[in-house]
């Protein structure tokens, strides 16, 4: 692939739910420009941007891929993105290195769930949006319903460049708005257009919606409107001119129509993406901070020095780990040394070079704006900043959800528990919602994401990748624990002093609850020197140790003060260790006084449904205890907002596929902790026994 100038980029991020057709219209994009001489195709898992084997076998795309395709002198970067809602946060690293949005819309299903999120994703970041209505040529599909739901979900910019010709299986071009000429398709899979003039029975209806376009564009700018009003009518040019300002002001968002499958609508798509999408110097700029900490702006410049902005890692089992970037100034070049700002380490860029989906080609230099790939750096992550060490400046982070589950992992086989860390790490650092860590009491090995799904296609991942198969076990419930009365006073002492050198250990305590939120407070409240200052840490210490393994359930306690009054010791034998064993028996002591209850985490629950299943998930949420928060109609779908305990939550996907023949989506995350009733009280406690006495 030749080199191309800022100016002559485009990064255009393909956005919409799961299934609209992302990743066909990916591969016919590169098949049409003549970039790639074969199509790929999502049904046979040759699709160039669903590498993953997972994602073949899925035959979805679980994360974002970029994809360069050669048009008319110019490189436009697809970005094809996951759209089901386990993966759709990491959109948002391609969502960050683009300048400008497809949202496809399938045109049976109408604007759905992901739809929507996926706008709020691009509007976060002002891009200019185009929506594309795809699967035109199915049964049922209508190109005025779907554009009738936009204009509803999405606002009154949204407005159509052009009509389509012929319905459903006859589906074959559509009548350019701007131009007024019909592009007519052949529908064996080239996607190229014959231009025509517009058949006579599309006369009018073409006429009416050029009207409204030109009238919704001259509104974009004065000068268009007085021109408007002066003639009536717009030059194309004005039209065009109108278009692309509104497109970046965005007070106009284009719709056009495609069947990506059959290759219908994909010369326009590319023809607007480099003749109306805004080149990356238009963008708006990054945030950063400079190495004096002060905020900067880090706008795409060709001239500035070189730095590189990590928008997403892969793990790739044969070539190692993958830093897919974005080069916000200068231009990159083999052999670089660039500083990692947030490790501080420099990076050796050995080899300049972009993906193809999963291939890796190498070129001799990436300007400005353009994406890039490379292999094997040492120590940089997703978010990182790589820059000319002369000139370090840390980029502002993609801000990823925090994830709202957690599952224990279990090694199929005995002692695979190194290999499964490993693996699990390496995901990890390609997928910004998954987490992992050992449980600091159980010790065993948690794996945290989005939902159930989006936990159980890791672990999946990590077998096909790494050789290595684990169980999940039910996600464990971050119980904590607390008090609800004072103790008063009371007495904790360690005492041994018979032969050898004696233990001698005495305090004092009042312990207290606090708000929630509060954590520990620890006072020291000793007149004089009943305790020696030297030995006053030791007190708290041993209560914050024993604390941590919590009174009713091994969960630790939280939200509690202690005050430190009194307490005596001895010349010789006191020590360190003697003063802590003290605490913790003051802390023993006090927790017979203070009421210790369970505490447990409450989320709050955003759940998207068709409004026709109201009534049965609003029940299904009381029976979870759930306290619904609100609720807001969104075209044919409700959004409902709830309070729920996470323990009532977490086998929510499941229940939510059924009641909704899989058209409901949900989202969570974590809100505050609440005492939890006394059966549930109960039941953790019962079953925290349980495990004590299988370990004893
Ligand atoms: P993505 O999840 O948005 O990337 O969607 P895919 O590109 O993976 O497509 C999902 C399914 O829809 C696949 O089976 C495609 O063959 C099919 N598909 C994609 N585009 C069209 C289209 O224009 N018309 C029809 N009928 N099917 C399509």
């Amino acid at each position: 692939m030749k080199v191309y100038k800022t100016k002559d980029v485009r990064n255009v991020v393909l956005l919409g739910h799961g299934d609209s057709g992302k990743t066909t219209l990916t591969s016919h994009l590169l098949f049409t420009s003549g970039t790639l001489k074969r199509l790929g195709k999502v049904d046979d898992g040759t699709a160039v941007t669903d590498f993953d084997d997972e994602e073949t076998h899925r035959k979805i795309s679980l994360q974002t891929a970029i994809a360069p395709v050669e048009w008319n002198q110019h490189k436009i970067n697809v970005i094809d993105t996951p759209g089901y809602s386990s993966f759709v946060a990491d959109a948002l690293g391609g969502v960050a290195v683009a300048d400008s949005a497809f949202i496809l819309v399938d045109a049976v299903a109408g604007p759905e769930v992901i739809t929507r999120r996926t706008f709020r994703f691009a509007t976060a970041r002002t891009l200019p949006i185009v929506f594309v209505v795809n699967k035109m040529d199915r049964d049922s599909a209508s190109f005025e319903r779907t554009v009738a739901a936009i204009q509803d979900r999405f606002g009154r910019e949204s407005i159509p460049l052009q009509i389509p010709l012929g319905e459903e299986a006859a589906f074959d071009g559509a009548v350019d708005l701007l131009t007024m000429k019909a592009h007519r398709y052949e529908k064996d899979g080239k996607g190229t257009y014959k231009e025509e003039d517009i058949p006579g029975e599309l006369k009018d209806a073409a006429g009416t919606a050029r009207a409204v376009l030109v009238e919704m564009v001259a509104e974009t700018d004065d000068a268009l409107m007085e021109a408007f009003f002066e003639n009536g009518e717009l030059t194309n040019e004005q039209v065009r001119e109108g278009l692309a300002k509104g497109l970046r002001e965005r007070t106009v968002m284009p719709i056009l129509c495609s069947s990506s499958l059959h290759g219908v609508g994909i010369q326009d798509l590319l023809e607007l993406s480099v003749q109306m999408m805004p080149a990356p110097t238009e963008s708006r700029p990054r945030k950063g901070t400079d190495a004096d900490g002060k905020e900067v702006d880090c706008p795409i410049s060709p001239d500035d020095p070189v730095k590189l902005f990590v928008f997403k890692t892969v793990a790739d089992p044969f070539a190692g780990q993958l830093s897919l970037f974005r080069v916000v100034s200068g231009t990159l070049t083999d052999g670089a040394t660039l500083l990692n700002v947030r490790a501080g380490q420099n990076e050796r860029i050995a080899h300049v070079a972009y993906s193809q989906g999963k291939t890796i080609e190498q070129i001799s230099e990436l300007h400005a704006g353009d994406l890039g790939v490379v292999a094997k750096l040492k120590d940089t992550q997703t978010n990182d900043s790589l820059c000319d060490p002369a000139h370090a400046i840390k980029m502002k982070p993609v801000a990823f959800p925090e994830p709202s589950i957690s599952f224990a992992v279990e090694p199929k086989s005995k002692g695979d528990e190194e290999k499964i860390s490993t693996a699990l790490h390496r995901l990890i650092d390609e997928d910004p919602v998954l987490r992992a860590g050992r449980d600091g009491k159980t010790h065993e090995l948690l794996l945290s994401g989005t939902d159930q799904v989006h936990v159980e296609v890791a672990i999946a991942k990590m077998k096909k990748k790494f050789g290595v198969d684990a169980i999940l076990k039910q996600p464990k419930v971050p119980y904590l624990e607390t008090i609800k009365k004072r103790s008063g006073q009371v007495n904790g002492r360690h005492k041994k002093q018979s032969g050898g050198r004696g233990q001698f250990g005495d305090c004092v305590i009042e312990m207290e609850p606090l708000p929630r939120g509060s954590g520990f407070e620890f006072v020291d409240k000793i007149f004089g020197g009943s305790i020696p200052q030297n030995f006053r840490p030791a007190v708290q210490k041993g209560i914050v140790e024993t604390a941590a393994r919590g009174w009713l359930s091994g969960n630790p306690m939280i939200d509690f003060r202690v005050t430190l009054v009194d307490g005596s010791y001895h010349t010789v034998d006191s020590s360190e260790m003697a003063f802590k064993i003290a605490g913790s028996v003051a802390f023993k002591a006090a927790m017979d006084k203070c009421k210790p209850t369970l505490l447990e985490p409450v989320m709050n629950v955003e759940i998207t449904i068709p409004e026709d299943f109201m009534g049965d998930i609003m029940g299904d949420l009381s029976s979870r205890r759930g306290k619904p928060q609100g609720m807001d109609a969104d075209g044919d779908y409700q959004v409902i907002r709830a309070q729920v305990p996470m323990a009532e939550m977490l086998t929510y996907a499941s229940t939510l596929k059924s009641i909704t023949s899989d058209r409901g989506t949900y989202h969570m995350e974590f809100s505050h902790y609440e005492e939890a009733p006394s059966n549930v009280r109960e039941q953790v406690m019962g079953e925290y026994r349980k495990s004590q006495e299988a370990h004893s």
